[in-house]
């Protein structure tokens, strides 16, 4: 298949345009269905890292006094660009990350197209309010915090970058944003997109790096705001980070997650739910509902028609649309996944389809599901990040829920049932931030995301976004004498 150039321009975005310092140590991009590298970029030096936070610091300041329709406009506008491009950023997003181009075309640029269009059109609604006491009165103001600094992830390069920088530049804020290292291009688009769009430079700056870069980011006292996507070990560390200076953080971590799957389900939404919440990216998803727990009266019609749907996937090369099922995005990934099955079968699990390694070029791993499985084992207790689904079964509702919520994380559940009371009787005893009744992993921009626990703290996505990129000022308003003691 005919690949395209993936090399980006310059290896930052800064300022308003791509920026190279090839002092700084080089990152190779791998594309992970081959394994061969397909582009290099390199880290930021402190030199474009101090570029980025004083062009952020100063635009910030004539951005928050902009207009609030022009600022939507602007959002609105690239948003219709990135459908426009769709096709091309779905390409790199393939490139980037290995997903298949099948699910790309749907899945991320146009997912941050649609935070974008979203965010756009609530920048003219940040509203205060106003509270009466006598003559006197108050009332407050929602001011953007400044300069916001974005972290991501590997799985979602593009929609965490549009997640992120929407609601806090439909706010007035300017966002620096660290990609992974694993994944570094997306984020340049969508930062020569948004200047496209008629963004003024400086508001959103892509910067290159590992972890020392996101940590030099959230340590620098111009930085108001850290959101994060990664892992709870990561979260622990940059929450600490910006606890010392009281930042306001959003922390999107790692998860656990369970789908219930009741005797009364519709057995092939039921299935539907556990493939798209397991295998969907390979399963590089945080919100994945990995542990199915299944009603002990369907729980062999599921296996035995989960292995038959699991005969529909398509490997190969994900640039291909046939393709529906891609590699890991990293072999570091790829490695860890392997260890937990290593580990599931000693512990004494068996395993109903794959668990292996293909023999080919890339990080690939078929999907797997496991069963015989117990709540203790450490498949079923730890985050695997990878094409793992663990199915266990259950008898009563009290007995699942207990089960389901036995875990430190709390980022999403699922339930399928037809039976409606049940549904939201269970659905509001799951600890959780995010559930589905009858549906998995469906994540529109209107709609909050996040976890609870140990799964995160604030919400991406929704009006309440937008919060979270300002703060409040409250202004007390005197109408008459002012009263002293003395
Ligand atoms: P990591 O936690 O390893 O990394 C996340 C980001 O943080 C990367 O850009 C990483 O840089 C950076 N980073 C690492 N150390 C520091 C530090 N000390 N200071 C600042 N930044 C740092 O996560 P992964 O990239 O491996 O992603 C997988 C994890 O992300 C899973 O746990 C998954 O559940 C979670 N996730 C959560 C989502 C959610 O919305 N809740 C969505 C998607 C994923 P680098 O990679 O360059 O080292």
């Amino acid at each position: 298949m005919n690949r395209p150039n993936a090399q980006p321009v310059a290896s930052h975005f800064v300022d308003g345009a791509y920026v190279e310092d090839t002092a700084g140590a080089p990152i190779e991009v791998i594309y992970p269905a081959t394994g061969e590298v397909i582009a290099t970029v390199h880290e930021a030096t402190e030199a474009v890292i101090e570029q980025a936070l004083a062009s952020a610091a100063r635009a910030q300041v004539a951005w928050a006094a902009t207009d609030p329709a022009e600022r939507g406009r602007v959002l609105k506008r690239a948003a219709g660009m990135i459908r426009a491009r769709n096709r091309e950023l779905s390409v790199l997003e393939t490139l980037d990350t290995g997903k298949p181009l099948q699910e790309t075309l749907v899945a991320d640029a146009a997912s941050g197209a649609d935070a974008l269009e979203y965010f756009g059109g609530l920048a003219v609604d940040v509203t205060g309010t106003s509270m009466q006491f006598g003559g006197d009165w108050a009332y407050t103001i929602r001011r953007p915090l400044g300069v916001c600094v974005g972290i991501g992830a590997w799985n979602y390069p593009t929609q965490i970058a549009c997640w992120k920088g929407a609601p806090a530049l439909a706010t007035g804020n300017a966002m620096i944003f660290k990609p992974s290292e694993a994944t570094p291009l997306c984020a340049l688009k969508v930062a020569e997109i948004l200047v496209e769009a008629g963004l003024p430079a400086g508001l959103f700056n892509v910067v290159q790096g590992r972890g020392a870069v996101g940590g030099a980011l959230t340590g620098d006292a111009r930085v108001a705001k850290v959101s994060l996507t990664g892992s709870v070990p990561t979260g622990r560390k940059v929450a600490g980070a910006a606890s010392g200076a009281m930042k306001h953080v959003t922390m999107e971590l790692g998860g656990k997650s369970p789908i219930l799957v009741f005797e009364d389900a519709d057995l092939e939404d039921a299935i539907s739910g556990a493939i798209n919440g397991n295998f969907y990216s390979s399963g590089q998803i945080c919100s994945n509902g990995t542990r199915v727990f299944v009603h002990e009266d369907i729980a062999e019609a599921f296996l035995t028609r989960l292995a038959d749907r699991l005969e529909g996937v398509v490997m190969g090369d994900p640039l291909d649309e046939a393709v529906n099922y891609g590699p890991m995005t990293t072999e570091a990934q790829a490695d860890i996944v392997m260890r937990y099955l290593q580990v599931a079968r000693t512990e004494g699990a068996r395993v109903v389809t794959g668990g292996t390694r293909l023999d080919r070029e890339g990080a690939w791993i078929a999907p797997t599901v496991l069963a015989d499985l117990t709540d203790d084992m450490t498949v079923v207790r730890e985050e695997v990040f990878g094409p793992v689904m663990s199915v266990l079964t259950f008898r009563d509702e009290d007995e699942v829920i207990a089960r389901a919520n036995a875990t430190q994380f709390g980022l999403s559940a699922g339930l399928f049932t037809r039976d409606i009371t049940r549904a939201h009787r269970v659905v509001a005893q799951l600890m959780a931030g995010t559930c589905w009744i009858n549906q998995y992993n469906l994540t529109p921009a209107g709609m909050p995301f996040g976890g609870s626990r140990q799964s995160g703290i604030g919400r991406e996505n929704a009006r309440m976004a937008m919060d979270h990129f300002t703060e409040v000022q409250t202004v007390y308003v005197g109408m008459s004498k002012v009263e002293a003691a003395f």
